[in-house]
């Protein structure tokens, strides 16, 4: 599937983290993490074509 092959491309080794409705269509927006560092490395919908990537590599979380 091309959008699976999207998703391994731009968000690498991942597992799902949490779904959403996504703000845009309404379908099924879902929240990645890797599956190692638990560290969020995206989201995507898939009926929008539409993938975002999370850089936190250079934020420092003040928690
Ligand atoms: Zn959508």
């Amino acid at each position: 599937m091309y959008f699976e092959h999207l998703l391994d491309i731009v968000l690498g080794e991942r597992k799902i983290l949490d779904i959403i409705d996504c703000s845009i269509c309404g379908f099924e927006e879902i929240y990645y993490q890797h599956p190692i560092t638990h560290i969020q490395v995206g989201r995507a919908c898939s009926h929008c074509n539409f993938v975002q990537k999370f850089d936190f590599d250079h934020e420092v979380k003040s928690e």
